[in-house]
């Protein structure tokens, strides 16, 4: 099972629709709702946790999004490819937190997830798409 937060953009036509209960009943997620600002007639957004398992968040966020529901993921993490990886230090020059390094004495490079702040710079910056972004953990 994984979580994700993510906030969600209602259009006009969508706000009286039982959105919560289809992800739930349909989809096997839970929902925590953080925060909802949702009016019958004007446009909506809402901040959520949603539980479920991989195949199923992704089928519960595309029956989302192919209602015109615009999804903003906020759970993410880094992954660091290292097959992918040639130890350029690009990614290194662009990383604030210090999550990313390279040291002697091998000068491979090293990622610490628990100071990455997940500003994704390090993803932009990779040449060889070493560095990629899920947003199921
Ligand atoms: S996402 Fe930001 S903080 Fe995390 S490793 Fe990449 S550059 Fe560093
Ligand atoms: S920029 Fe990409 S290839 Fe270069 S060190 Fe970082 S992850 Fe490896």
């Amino acid at each position: 099972m994984q979580t994700v937060k993510a906030s969600l953009y209602f259009p006009i036509d969508m706000t009286d629709k039982p959105f919560i209960t289809d992800l739930v009943r349909d989809y096997n997620l839970t929902v925590n709702i953080l925060q909802a600002e949702i009016m019958p007639g004007q446009r909506g957004k809402s901040v959520l946790d949603l539980t479920g398992s991989v195949p199923d968040l992704e089928k519960g966020l595309t029956y989302l999004s192919d209602n015109g529901i615009s999804v903003h993921m906020f759970t993410t993490s880094i992954i660091h490819n290292a097959d992918n990886c040639v130890d350029c230090g690009a990614c290194v020059a662009v990383c604030s937190s210090g999550a990313l390094r390279i040291k002697a004495p091998d000068w491979k490079l090293e990622f610490d997830a628990s100071e990455c702040v997940r500003c994704r710079q390090c993803v932009k910056a990779c040449p060889t798409k070493a560095i990629n972004i899920n947003v199921f953990q």
